[in-house]
């Protein structure tokens, strides 16, 4: 059953952040890491082959590495809870009492009464006392719980629609332009990747919010792009 909410048209969006971040992060990742590797390799060589090669390789390997990252990090996040609502679970069989006594100083915590306190630790313990004590004191919940392979392939997934726009674009640029066309598609690609995450965020368009999330992802993609030229460049005065 929905939860019943107070604006039901202006919807909280806290449970979609697992994704969100993995989702933007591997866009994010494949935008800059593509764009600066091609427009790096185009300073130092600009042979058309060259370019096309370094930019499907740049695809693939981070595209790869994106999904093995995600599915260990979030992986460890989800042994580290697992563990913790075992260890929970024993000690709600070892020590009931000492359990109880925790669980209605949470609620005291939160602002109840003594007594209100007691009777909803005594009433919550009494419907399912390891969903209480998971929820109410390790703070995990159901939606927003690790999801290793769903946050690996978000992130391989994104990671590659979005690093095959520069290739896309070096593919497409007239010979000797790659470096320019790369950059331009790059930084409209990051703008509309800030204003999109921070629209699936909840932020209005055209807000505050909209527009300093777009800023900043363009201001580091940007960043890393020049300093990857400037690398490439370097390399290829000295070849
Ligand atoms: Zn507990």
């Amino acid at each position: 059953m929905p939860k019943p909410s107070a604006h039901p048209g202006d919807p909280h969006f806290v449970d979609r952040s697992g994704w969100l971040r993995a989702a933007v992060l591997g866009a994010n990742d494949g935008i800059v890491s593509v764009s600066s590797l091609i427009v790096g390799v185009a300073a130092a060589n600009p042979d058309r082959g060259a370019i096309m090669i370094a930019g499907g390789a740049a695809l693939a390997a981070g595209a790869m590495s994106m999904a093995a990252g995600e599915y260990v990090s979030v992986s460890s996040q989800s042994d580290t809870e697992r563990a913790d609502i075992a260890r929970e679970k024993a000690s709600l069989k070892q020590f009931p009492d000492a359990e109880f006594a925790e669980l209605a100083a949470i609620y005291r915590e939160k602002g109840l009464s003594e007594a209100t306190a007691h009777r909803v630790a005594t009433e919550l313990t009494r419907k399912d006392p390891l969903a209480a004590h998971v929820r109410d004191e390790l703070g995990l919940s159901a939606t927003r719980a690790a999801r290793p392979l769903q946050a690996a392939f978000a992130s391989a997934a994104t990671f590659s629609v979005a690093g095959a726009l520069p290739l896309l674009a070096a593919i497409a640029a007239p010979p000797g332009a790659a470096i320019s066309v790369v950059l331009c598609v790059t930084a409209v690609a990051l703008a509309a990747l800030g204003a999109l995450s921070a629209k699936v965020g909840g932020a209005k368009i055209g807000s505050g919010p909209m527009l300093r999330a777009t800023f900043r992802v363009v201001l580091w993609g940007v960043f890393a792009m020049a300093v990857t030229a400037g690398v490439g460049f370097l390399f290829g005065v000295a070849a």
